[in-house]
């Protein structure tokens, strides 16, 4: 069968590029070997964020008394939070679906392989169903990530990665998180607030290590002060498993401690997943992910590669720019997204969300910058929410008086990014951004003390 396109991979990138196309009236066929929604429909951003939200309502819940409201013994029923889980993430797939049934386009349900240059083979999922060969003038890879681990151990029903946690029948008492990096540091938090006992062991020597020092400080100190243990500077030397739980061997400076957990989440990282699918076999170049040009095309002008595949970034909405910009290529036409200044966001308790340059990334640079910083415990806001932890920083060219970077830790604090993000990507100067008045009492308002700071 000869088509325009075949898609490898219905996650945000791919589902996104697929509706684009059929819409513009190609005959477009998309691959998918598990899920329609990929990593973040299924497993990734939406079900940990709803997680994330059971959790911040049982935490409210509990708090409820300092705002004058009686609720008594709040905790969590865990597979009552996966039903909840489970009907966001039906919900969604069904509408992605049916959308891009309704545009045209044609799901097929397989292991997507390249054969040459204009041709994909599909391997079924099902045994009693016949391989299938597609011949297309294009073809989008689109496949995603998957977890890292670490080769010397091995996965089991205790030892899980962040798509296993769905299939425990029960939250464990204790949890040992390695990897202190986003992933690991939502899952932290939101197990916490269930009641988990929670470690988190990191090689480096600070959480959330690639946001400034004071937003990881900041959010160390909240996190212990919930009860989250935190191992910094610390490697995992050993993991092992016995009929009563894991043992962990630990490794710093001090020398090797020794610990005991329930489960233990692996959260070290992740990686373009390529592997069986024929690239380098055709000529496709791979290094860290697939390599692509500006246009995403890869190393064969007819073939172009997106998301996380590239290894480019992990972040859902990367993914999908990257689907839309190779469909209006294919399409003959050129859509532009500010991949540079974007919001970063980190779902813990309380919230981070940056853009633009790190501190870090502006000294190594040779920027002189100026720190503007507001309090979230002087916001009015804030305060009416009990949620007076953290901070909101702007970081200004001290020569140009430009907005260079944000990072916000707090309540809300991925709503609150989008207005450093359109004042950095519009290349704004702090003067203007103070002539922008915010409502009262909101959030915001940590802007206008930030700039009057
Ligand atoms: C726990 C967790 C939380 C996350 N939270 C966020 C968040 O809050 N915000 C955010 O922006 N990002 C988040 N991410 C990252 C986000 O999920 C990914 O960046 C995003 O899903 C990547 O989209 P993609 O389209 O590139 O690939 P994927 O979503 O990984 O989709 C790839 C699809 O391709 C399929 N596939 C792979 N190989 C083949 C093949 N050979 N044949 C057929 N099908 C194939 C896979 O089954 C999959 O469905 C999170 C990730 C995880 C793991």
């Amino acid at each position: 069968m000869k088509v325009d396109i075949v898609i490898v991979g219905a996650g945000p990138g791919g589902a996104d590029a697929a509706l684009l196309l059929a819409k513009a009236g190609k005959k477009v066929v998309l691959v998918e070997k598990d899920e329609i929604g990929g990593e973040c429909l299924n497993w990734g951003c939406v079900p940990t964020k709803a997680l994330v939200h059971a959790a911040e309502i049982l935490d409210i819940t509990k708090e409820s008394k300092r705002f004058g409201i009686e609720i008594s013994d709040a905790k969590a029923d865990w597979q009552a939070v996966l039903a909840y889980k489970n009907r966001i993430c039906t919900m969604l797939r069904m509408g992605l679906t049916k959308s891009l049934e309704a545009a045209g386009v044609e799901i097929v349900k397989g292991f997507g392989k390249l054969k040459d240059k204009n041709t994909v083979l599909i391997e079924p999922s099902l045994s009693n169903e016949a391989a299938r060969s597609l011949e297309a003038d294009y073809i989008i890879l689109a496949a995603g990530s998957a977890p890292f681990v670490i080769p010397s151990i091995t996965l089991s029903e205790r030892i899980v990665t962040s798509r296993n946690i769905y299939d425990w029948p029960e939250l464990p008492k204790s949890i040992l998180i390695v990897g202190g990096g986003v992933i690991g540091l939502e899952f932290a938090s939101f197990l916490n607030a269930f009641g988990v006992a929670v470690t988190i062991v990191e090689m480096l020597p600070r959480i959330a290590n690639t946001e400034d020092e004071d937003v990881s400080a900041e959010l160390t100190r909240i996190m212990e002060r919930r009860g989250v243990k935190i191992l910094t500077s610390t490697k995992l030397a050993a993991l092992t498993e016995d009929e009563k739980g894991l043992n962990a061997k630990f490794e710093n400076e001090a020398g090797l401690t020794e610990a005991t957990f329930e489960k233990a989440l692996i959260c070290i990282g992740r990686r373009p997943a390529f592997s069986q699918m024929g690239l380098a076999e055709i000529g496709i170049t791979v290094e860290k992910g697939v390599k692509v040009n500006a246009k995403l095309q890869t190393s064969i002008p007819n073939i172009y590669a997106i998301g996380d595949l590239t290894g480019e970034s992990i972040l859902a909405y990367i993914s999908s720019a990257h689907g839309k910009i190779a469909a209006h290529e294919i399409l003959g036409k050129e859509k532009k997204y500010n991949l540079e200044v974007f919001p970063r966001c980190i779902f813990t308790n309380p919230e981070i969300a940056s853009c633009g340059l790190t501190e870090k990334q502006l000294t190594e640079k040779g920027i002189e910058y100026e720190v503007k910083k507001a309090m979230y415990a002087a916001n009015g806001k804030a305060s009416i929410h009990g949620k007076r932890d953290g901070f909101l920083k702007l970081l200004i060219e001290k020569s140009t008086d430009k907005i260079l970077g944000a990072a916000i830790i707090g309540d809300s604090a991925n709503l609150m990014i989008d207005k450093a993000v359109l004042a950095i990507a519009q290349g704004m100067t702090a003067g203007q951004l103070e002539e922008i008045l915010a409502g009262h009492p909101v959030l915001s308002e940590l802007y206008t003390a930030a700039l009057e700071s």
